[in-house]
């Protein structure tokens, strides 16, 4: 009976073990591991961390890596066999102009160079109402993810107009809680435009007290600055000291020298980054690639002729003494940033004459007036921003200042651009080809930079940067925001006469798990989300660069 009852009972152990057996051999090993929505096979994998590229499949699921190593295809929906590509995190734009984004939600510009984040906001201008921004994505969904800086110039127009003048302390106080307002919805940081109407107009004290307000909620300072000619050694100082007496890390705006007579002082001006870090402070640069800027015409001209807005502008340009004095101040500027004349000048977008885009002030002057003298130009100059005013690049930059730059490794770059209408004007190609022509120009045609630095420029240092942690480099649990691209083939063709040409050799772009760009194509999905700083999570401030030195 005992006997029996063993034997029967390892008679259906041994049956059980069996049907095990069979069961574990028929059914594939990887039954008990999740599958995937998406599988990357064969790539060479740069992670935006800078270190040398490694091969490896990226597997997504729910919008997440979620595997990274040798993977069976079986595992996945669909696999992308990206052999001889590179696999790279999407890009990160940290400094982008696209208020308006949400009448072109395809961003196809951004997409096809790569970036599936922006950060908008910038130069001082931005929304004021920064839950409403953001929050819009939910019924008009992006195909990019978007975050946004709230920035002192819009605040500052709120409360106190276009005005030449000082906020009284009442006046302060609602600009800091609009700032307050807008980090609480989720604002990155505080942004100024300091050669702008109407933030050329505030001293330095009163950005401090703003700047503080942004620390507070663990935002940074970003800056386009009062100077990037002849007084950028100032215009850096005051920004550094922003960032150490409101106690919040600096960025500084497509760091540039855009004075002739200044081209090949980088070393100086990055030294004088530099020496703040070394001291403990978070400072930071961002940069296009190019040797060109792009602004509006009347930035040109003096701020005090400026202030109040347009209007208020005309009415002193009708005074004759009022004009020349104006004349003379634009035509002092001139000399110091070390150009004969306006042919450096061109126009991007004049609404009241189109045939005037594309062709600098100096043409233009010539072709309207019969005239080359420059008082002949800036009087053209006056007329136009009279009119309206344009939208400019000027070819002001130094090649080996942009090289430099690029080189240093507090360094990303961004494209300093807005949402692109195919064929509308002549902008600057920076919105169609900055990133492409990184990773071909400088990073395969000159070698400027390794692929895997000029990467981490583009990816982890931006999310690190500006507090995006889930985001900018190929990890396990990360936001799959990826990007395929032949390192062979990848170049910008955007030229500043044919801006509107999407660059070559990206062939894939994932926002959050699901391809925006697909074999080449645009796809219908909009799959962006809205990044919000961390004054929106309620949690507690970031090391701020002030409190490192205490
Ligand atoms: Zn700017």
């Amino acid at each position: 009976m005992k006997t029996s009852l063993l034997l029967k009972s390892a008679a259906v152990l041994l049956a059980a073990l069996a049907l095990g057996v069979f069961l574990f051999a028929r059914v594939p090993v990887d039954a008990r591991a999740p599958s995937y929505d998406l599988l990357i096979t064969n790539a060479r994998v740069v992670d935006g961390s800078g270190n040398p590229w490694f091969r490896a499949d990226v597997a997504i699921k729910d919008s997440r890596i979620a595997r990274i190593g040798r993977l069976k295809p079986e595992t996945a929906s669909r696999t992308i066999d990206a052999r001889g590509q590179i696999l790279a995190p999407g890009f990160i734009d940290v400094h982008t102009h696209v208020e308006s984004i949400y009448s072109q939600p395809a961003a196809e510009n951004f997409i096809r160079m790569g970036v599936t984040t922006l950060v908008t906001g910038n130069c001082g201008t931005s929304t004021t109402d920064v839950a409403q921004f953001l929050g819009r994505i939910k019924e008009k969904p992006l195909a990019v993810n978007l975050a946004t800086l709230i920035a002192h110039g819009s605040v500052r127009r709120k409360v106190m107009g276009l005005g030449d003048r000082d906020p009284t302390p009442d006046e302060l106080k609602q600009m800091e809680s609009i700032v307050e307002q807008g980090m609480k919805d989720g604002a990155v940081g505080l942004s100024t435009g300091l050669i702008y109407v109407p933030g050329t107009y505030a001293k330095t004290d009163e950005i401090v007290a703003l700047a503080r307000v942004a620390g507070r909620y663990g935002g940074l300072y970003a800056t386009h600055m009062r100077n990037e000619g002849d007084k950028v050694a100032d215009a850096i100082r005051e920004s550094i000291q922003i960032g150490e007496q409101a106690g919040l890390p600096v960025e500084i705006s497509h760091f540039k020298i855009s004075n002739k007579k200044l081209w090949g002082q980088s070393p100086m001006t990055l030294g004088l980054v530099r020496d703040a870090r070394a001291r403990g402070l978070v400072v930071t640069v961002d940069q296009y690639a190019y040797t060109a800027s792009s602004t509006s015409l009347d930035s040109r001209l003096p701020s005090w002729l400026r202030a109040g807005g347009l209007d208020e502008a005309k009415k002193r340009l009708a005074d004759k003494a009022t004009r020349e004095r104006a004349i003379n101040d634009t035509k002092d500027a001139l000399k110091r940033s070390g150009f004969k004349d306006y042919s450096f000048a061109v126009v991007a977008s004049y609404d009241p004459d189109k045939s005037f885009n594309g062709k600098s002030i100096a043409e233009i002057t010539k072709e309207v007036k019969k005239k080359s003298d420059v008082t002949s130009q800036i009087e053209q100059m006056l007329e136009m921003y009279e009119a309206g005013g344009a939208a400019m690049i000027y070819h002001g930059m130094g090649e080996d200042d942009v090289k430099r730059i690029m080189q240093e490794p507090f360094t990303m770059i961004a494209s300093d651009s807005g949402v692109r209408q195919i064929d509308e004007s002549v902008p600057h190609p920076r919105g169609y080809g900055n990133n492409a022509r990184v990773l071909g120009h400088y990073v395969r045609e000159l070698k400027l930079i390794s692929l895997e630095d000029a990467i981490r420029k583009m990816t982890s240092l931006p999310a690190q940067t500006f507090g995006f942690r889930d985001r900018g480099l190929i990890r396990e649990g990360f936001a799959a925001d990826l990007v395929i691209f032949d390192e062979n083939t990848i170049i910008d063709q955007a030229t500043f006469d044919k801006p509107h040409q999407y660059p070559l050799g990206i062939s894939y772009v994932l926002v959050n798990g699901e391809a925006v760009i697909d074999n080449n194509q645009l796809t219908a999905v909009r799959s962006g989300v809205a990044l919000r700083g961390s004054g929106f999570l309620g949690e507690p401030q970031r090391i701020s660069a002030a409190s490192a030195l205490k």
